[in-house]
This record gives C-alpha cells, structure tokens and sequence, in this order.
C-alpha cells in the first residue's frame, strides 16, 4: 500500500501526490511519513528536478494525522512510552525540516530545490503542518476547505512543527486564534491572515508556475535568514511582553487551568520563542510528549475524536437495516423545539411540514429559520438564495393531511401525554404505513407514550437539547417495543442533520437529564446548608463544568425544575429523596424569581437580561455558614452527583455502551470535557479511589453517594470501564 505517489514531469517537477488507499480523506501515517521522505530523498538527490510540487489526489489535501498513530508510538515504546513518543515526533520534524531545507547549503542558504504545496480543498492538522514546511503554499479557490490546526480541541495541540511555525509567520498574537481556539478558515481568509500564500483556479499549476521560476532567496524561511524578529516581539521585547501576560491571563481565564493542552502550548511557544529555530522544534516535541502522555488528553482524543466519530459513523447501528435517509419530516408542534428541528432538518434539505394548532403558530416557527438565516446573512455566512431555498422547504400549516408521504414524524408538542397520543392518533391516520414517529419528549417515558401508536415498533424518543440549532447532540430513546427499523431512521436522520447520536434504553429522563439534575440539585442543595454560593458556582467552574449548577438552573428556568420536581416526587412517592432541595426552588418560584426569563434568579441581571452576579438577597433566607466547605469537597459532591447517575445508567441497561456515556455527558450537558466525559473520570481517578471518594460521601452527605455495586466490584478486581466494558471494535 503506498499513501504518495511520485512522478516527474516533463519540465522536470516532481510531483508527489497524497492518496491514500481506501480512505475518502487523507490522513497522515507513520508509514505515510517515511514514504514521503524517501520521495523528497529521491527527488533532492536527482538532478533532473528543478523542484517539487506536493499535493493530493482527492478533493481535499488532508484531513490530519491518524491519532491512533500516536498511540502506536507510545505502546511499542514499551516502558519508555514517552521516548517513543518523543523520538517518533523528532523523526517526523526531521522529515519536515528536510523539507524547508530542501538540500540549501546551511550557510550559504543557497542550492535548495523549490518544494510547492499544492492543496485542492480542506489541509487542516498535520495536513497544514506540512505545507508549512514547504516553500510556499498554493490552496483551490475552494470556499467548502477548511485550512487550519484544530489539535486543541481534542486536547493536544500542534505537534508537527505547526505550532513553532505558526508563532514564526504570524507573531504570538496572529498565531493564537489559529493555535488556541482552533480556527478554521477559507483558503481566501487563511491568504488574507497569512496562513497560507496564494488561492488559484488550479493550484497545480499555479506551483509549478512558482517551483519554475523561484530564486534561491524565495526559499528561506525569514527564521533562517539572519537577524530574524519574531512579528510582534519575542517575549522579552515590550510589545511580545504584553502578548505573552495577555495571553497567560486569556488563556486561565478561559480554560480555568483545566485542560493541560492549552498550558502546554503556551509553554512550547514562550520557551520556543527565546530559543534558535531547531531548539524551538525540541522544546515543542518535549511539550507535546508531556501532554500525549497526560491521561485528560488521552481520554479528551478517545471521546472527542475517535468515539464521537464512530457513533456518527454508526457504530450502534443495527447493521442489517437498509439506509433509511429521511426525504420529507413531518414535526408536530411549532413552539421553540419543532421551530429548531424544522430549521436544522430543512438546511439538511429535507422537506419539512411544520404542523401547530393555529396558523399563525406554525408561520413562527418557519418565521425562526427565517430569522436564523437573516442573522446568518448578516454575518456572510449565507446568501439570499440559500435562505430561499431552505426556506422553500418548509410549509407551516395546521392541516394534518399535509402530512402524507412523510416518512419520519417527530412529535414536539406540550409536554402531556394526553395530546400527545392525540397527535399520534391523527397522523396515524393520514401517514403511510411505514411512517417512523419520534417523539421529544424530555421527561415521559417512551414505552408509554408508545400505547397511543398502532405500530409501537415504529415508535421511538428522538431527545433534541436546546437551542436545537446550536446543540451537538441528539438521545436517540428506545422504548420497549421500538423496533431495528426506528433506531436506524433516528440514527440515520441525526446523520443528516449532522449532529452526535446516542442511543438509551427508555428509564425517567433517559440518561443526559438523569446526571444533570442531580448536578443542578446539588448545588441548589449546598445553598440550603448555607454554603457560600459564590463557593459552589466557581466550584463548579474550576472543574471544568461550563455552568456552575445555580446558573445552569437560572438559564434552564426555574418552574421548569420545579414542575419536574413535583412530577418526579408524585411518580416515587414516599422514595422521593429531594425535598431539601424544593424547598429552595420552591421558594425562588414563589418569589417570582423563574431564572434568566424573568431577569431574576439565583443571578441578579440588568433590564437586558445580562447577569450581574450572584442575587444577594438570597442569604436573607439561606444565610450563608460560618464555616464553608474545602471547594475540592465541594467539587466531589458536584462531579460525583454526575458520575454516580452515569454508572448506574450503566448498571440499568439505560446506557448500552460507555462511549455514549462519555460523549453524550461531553456534549449534552457540557460534562467536565477536560476529562474524556464522567466515566473517563473514574477511570483516571481509578474505581479504588472512588469508591474511597464515594463512600466518605455518603457517610457525610447521605445515600444519594452510595457506591454502585457495580463501582465496588470493579475496584476490588481493579478494572477500569474502558477495559471491563470495552466496546466491540466496529469497522465505521
Ligand atoms: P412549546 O410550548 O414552545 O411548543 C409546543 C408547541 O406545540 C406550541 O407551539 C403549541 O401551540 C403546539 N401544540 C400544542 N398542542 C398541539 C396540537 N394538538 N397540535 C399541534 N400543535 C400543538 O414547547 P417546547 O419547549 O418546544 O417543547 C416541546 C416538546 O419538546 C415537549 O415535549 C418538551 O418536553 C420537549 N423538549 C423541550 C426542551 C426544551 O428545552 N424546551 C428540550 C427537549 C425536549
């Protein structure tokens, strides 16, 4: 199998073209970077090639490195996993360097061959790491490619020279929205910013135009020619001293000094910063090593990348069902949900009815695309023509015959079960047979609602978040009598819409909202026993949750905790454990304090909705305790309420598989993602020590910590979830 091909033309250009077998996209591996070395060899070495272009044969250059490359490395390191590391990342800078040194005399800086990367769409990681090391980098006039180094948002970053490069082309500062955040651009925007050199029609011929007629001057990167400044000052200089403390200070007060990538990368570009340019390589290598061998990015690679992949690739898919790509949805229901759903499923260019009881009802919801795609416009990223299009797509209306030839439904009306079997009954009535009906159901149970359906193998939860346009994931619910079918429409459909499935048994609030109440009602239950609220929410936040538990009640509303407080109580009776904590919400709800709606919550907020800090007048009625609790305790209480719920999800047989737990925590609820998501956690911390953890809780704070049997038994035989329950390896 070879991944790059090698051709001389007839002007004497070597063209090296990247095409990996089998593969839709290019990704780069260890073999992948010997074979290219052997190549740019060869074509160093021949005298007939007057310089070298490096493309792809596919319609993107490259969609990265393989990160399962990475852990090769480190596992056939045996007990030196670091230097294996380590030694595999210096190879592939050698690589590189070779590269942009391209055979110049190193003191002379003459004699080089000219080395283009020509890219025809989408270079990102690895795959813009090394048109860096080339001379110059040529991308098509493609507006769908991506160009950019998203390493950090799986929590690694740059570690293949782009972060040394980067921070030499564009400075500290122009470098760190590209580093830090993650962008990515156009190839217009990547020119306009620096990152790359030129677009053209046919980038091919553009390079070779450029490798013809390069000077030896064209060739040296500005950190090999002498007298070489950082843009923007190194870190001593006074306009790189300012970048450097902002940057210190942006990058803590955005990550709350959790996830150990960002640390690491600023470390490598500071230290990189003061150092020669070869040095500069090292210290990155040793950088990215310390975080490859961190167990938060291991854990961050696995849910935020491999297994985020696989489920949208369908790896919980029945795989004997055809595809079951969704052409005409039918939503019931134009509130705020059914108004998202329309709007994501008509720009995944499904024909959308969007049913509501009155005319003017359903004409809001389509009015929300409408509004969606205004702002869009606005921003450039949509046209007028687009707009029309998606919104050709959706006819708002109350008639139900409208809803012929559909072949999903997913039901999004009031949260009763009474006119939600209405709803099915009437369109029962007028779809065809092999209808799929979902419903969104946040809180009542599936298999229920399923005895208002005639065909309840056809009938299954499909979980929306909110606000439905911007929320990741979407909880695909079985009931008891769904069917292969209905999963693999839900699945397929969630696939269209371009969102990350999770597929549960049917149990009370499914498993996103059985771990997040709890965490919500911890901390609502800490302000009852007087500790300091301020406490509790930077709590939350230094461990990495994106809301602390009173601000993500004050955004989700009070009466809505408080009507399913009352529901849940009536549903377990006597069993019902949360009464110290309704006393709370009950008491905020009586005060007409419903949260961010009504500009009044546990925050007090400003005539426009802002928040202002924490109310104050809360202490008044829970008066804040002399003696406050350590904030790692308080930390526990909060991530523990979490994990504890996912565990014994694990143990109902609600979650059927521990990649969904991790993914669906991470982005459903925004689950700690520095820690590859709750059972990651456990099994970083080790079930022994949790179960220590666990067990100190419950002495002190009550049942509701009781370790799981389940987390007992691993510890005692000392597994880990990812081995005890360690998913079948599934071609995606
Ligand atoms: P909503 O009140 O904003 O919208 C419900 C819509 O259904 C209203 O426009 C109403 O006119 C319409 N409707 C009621 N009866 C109808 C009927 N017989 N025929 C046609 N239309 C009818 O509510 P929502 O927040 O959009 O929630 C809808 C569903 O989604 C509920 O089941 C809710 O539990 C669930 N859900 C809500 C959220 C959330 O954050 N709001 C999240 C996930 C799931």
């Amino acid at each position: 199998m070879t991944d790059f091909t090698y051709a001389v033309d007839a002007d004497g250009v070597a063209i090296i073209t990247w095409d990996v077998p089998g593969k839709s996209m290019n990704v780069m591996s260890l073999e992948g970077f010997r074979e290219l070395d052997t190549h740019i060899d060869t074509a160093l070495a021949d005298d007939a090639v007057k310089g070298v272009i490096i493309t792809s044969a596919k319609k993107d250059f490259a969609g990265g490195m393989d990160l399962n490359v990475l852990a090769k490395m480190k596992a056939d390191a045996g007990d030196e996993p670091a230097r294996g590391l380590f030694d595999g990342v210096m190879m592939m800078h050698g690589v590189l360097r070779k590269i942009e040194r391209a055979g110049m005399d190193p003191k002379t800086l003459k004699g080089g061959k000219p080395i283009a990367a020509a890219l025809p769409g989408t270079a990102v990681g690895i795959g813009l790491e090394l048109p860096l090391a080339c001379h110059r980098i040529f991308a098509a006039n493609n507006p769908k490619a991506r160009i950019g180094l998203p390493e950090i948002k799986v929590g690694i970053f740059p570690g293949g020279g782009g972060t040394t490069r980067l921070v030499r082309k564009l400075g500290a500062m122009g470098a760190s929205p590209y580093l830090l955040e993650g962008k990515l651009v156009e190839p217009a925007k990547a020119k306009a910013a620096g990152l790359i050199d030129e677009v053209a029609d046919d980038p091919v011929a553009a390079a070779k135009d450029w490798v013809l007629n390069a000077k030896d001057a064209d060739l040296v990167k500005p950190w090999d020619q002498k007298g070489y400044k950082m843009p923007g000052g190194a870190p001593y200089h006074p306009a790189g001293f300012m970048t450097f403390l902002g940057a210190n200070a942006m990058v803590n007060g955005k990550t709350q000094g959790v996830y150990p990538a960002a640390k690491a990368l600023l470390s490598a570009v500071y230290e990189g910063a003061l150092v020669p340019f070869d040095t500069a390589l090292k210290i990155e290598a040793r950088w990215f090593t310390n975080i490859m061998m961190n167990p938060s990015s291991a854990a961050m690679i696995r849910s935020l990348f491999l297994n985020k992949e696989a489920l949208e690739k369908g790896a919980v898919r029945p795989r004997d069902v055809p595809d079951q790509s969704v052409k005409k949805v039918g939503i019931l229901g134009a509130g705020m949900m059914g108004a998202g759903i329309a709007y994501v499923s008509a720009m995944a260019g499904i024909e959308v009815v969007l049913i509501d009881a009155a005319q003017d009802a359903a004409e809001r919801g389509k009015a929300y695309s409408e509004g969606l795609l205004d702002k869009a416009i606005s921003r450039k990223k949509s046209t007028e023509e687009k707009k029309a299009e998606v919104l050709g797509r959706i006819t708002p209306t109350t008639d139900y015959a409208a809803l012929e030839g559909c072949d999903l439904i997913v039901e999004a009306v009031f949260e009763d079960p009474k006119v939600k079997a209405e709803v099915t009954a009437r369109t029962e009535a007028v779809v065809g047979a092999d209808c799929i009906f979902a419903t969104n159901t946040s809180t009542l149970p599936i298999s229920e609602l399923a005895k208002a359906s005639k065909r309840p193998e056809q009938f299954i939860g499909i979980h929306f978040f909110s606000p439905v346009d911007k929320m990741l994931l979407v909880e695909i619910i079985k009931g008891k009598e769904t069917g292969d079918r209905a999963v693999a429409k839900a699945l397929d459909y969630v696939r269209q819409i371009r969102k990350t499935p999770i597929v549960v048994n049917d149990a009370r609030f499914f498993y996103a909202n059985r771990c997040i109440i709890p965490y919500i009602n911890e901390g609502v239950r800490m302000v009852a026993e007087g500790v300091e609220p301020a406490l509790i929410e930077n709590a939350a936040k230094l461990v990495g949750m994106p809301l602390g538990p009173l601000q993500l009640v004050d955004e989700t509303s009070i009466d809505l905790g408080v009507k399913i407080a009352k529901a849940t109580k009536a549903a377990m009776g006597d069993a019902y454990p949360d009464d110290a904590v309704d006393e709370v919400l009950f008491w905020m709800y009586d005060q007409g304090r419903l949260g961010r709606k009504s500009k009044s919550g546990f925050y007090a907020y400003d005539e426009k909705g802002k928040r202002i800090g924490l109310w104050e007048g809360l202490a008044a009625q829970y008066p804040v305790a002399e003696d406050q609790p350590d904030v790692t305790e308080v930390q526990h209480r909060l991530l523990f309420a979490q994990v504890l719920e996912a565990v014994r999800a694990l143990e109902d047989g609600v979650l059927m598989d521990i990649r969904e737990g991790d993914v669906g925590a991470i982005l459903g609820w925004g689950f700690a993602p520095w820690s590859g998501g709750p059972l990651s956690w456990l099994d970083m911390i080790g079930a022994a020590k949790a179960v220590e953890l666990c067990d100190a809780l419950t002495e002190a704070y009550g049942a509701r910590f009781t370790t799981p049997k389940l987390l007992r038994e691993m510890a005692e035989k000392g597994e880990t979830f990812y081995t005890r329950f360690a998913p079948e390896r599934k071609a995606a």
